[in-house]
């Protein structure tokens, strides 16, 4: 009985606790939302990260032609830990999906990919058995760049609808998992495919 009751008065706080979080934690910060907002979009880290030749292009929108600095997102970080954006610019193959997986794990939440080129969003030319078809079959991806390679431009283009989306996330959404008005789906569907190819992957080439 008094096993029974113990366990009654949990649930019970547990409830109270989660209605508190949802209902007066959460909306208090989401209060906030612009400023916290402005200042993430703002103020965005990439990864220093390249795969291919879409890596080049990445490379001269941060030098002084084209100047990514104008859009607070110049300061390329050479830790996953210290970045926030990570750009997919290359030709993902299906050994190296695991490895972007990794380092995009090892990013601190909020997060945000861009793919960029063909390559990055479709496999584009490549069609092969080596190529993975498309970064989010082990990502989440935000911003798809169109372009064999996308130009400086484009790549611009794609960060400012990028932080078109950052401006209208719930901040609340990254800290109490709560329903803000914009819900980030974190789990990917590409899961079972990602771990079938590789487990093929791995049978046709010895490693
Ligand atoms: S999209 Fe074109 S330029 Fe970019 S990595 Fe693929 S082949 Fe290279």
């Amino acid at each position: 009985m008094a096993e029974h009751q113990e366990g009654f008065v949990l649930t019970t706080v547990d409830s109270i606790m989660s209605s508190l979080r949802r209902n007066v934690a959460a909306k208090a910060l989401d209060l906030g939302a612009p400023v916290v907002n402005w200042a993430r979009k703002s103020a965005l880290w990439p990864m220093t990260f390249g795969l291919a030749c879409c890596a080049i292009e990445m490379i001269a929108t941060g030098a002084g032609r084209f100047d990514i600095d104008r859009f607070g997102a110049g300061v390329f970080r050479p830790s996953p830990r210290q970045s926030d954006l990570i750009i997919i610019a290359g030709t993902v193959t299906l050994k190296m999906g695991p490895v972007v997986r990794r380092v995009y794990e090892q990013m601190p939440e909020p997060k945000w990919a861009i793919a960029m080129g063909a390559c990055a969003s479709t496999g584009g030319p490549f069609d092969s058995y080596s190529t993975m078809q498309g970064v989010d079959r082990c990502i989440p991806v935000d911003v798809y760049i169109p372009g064999c390679p996308p130009r400086p431009e484009a790549l611009l283009y794609g960060l400012m609808r990028l932080q078109d989306i950052i401006m209208r996330e719930a901040p609340s959404a990254y800290i109490f998992e709560s329903d803000g008005s914009v819900h980030r789906q974190r789990t990917l569907e590409g899961d079972d495919e990602l771990a079938g190819a590789l487990a093929r992957d791995s049978e046709a080439i010895p490693v």
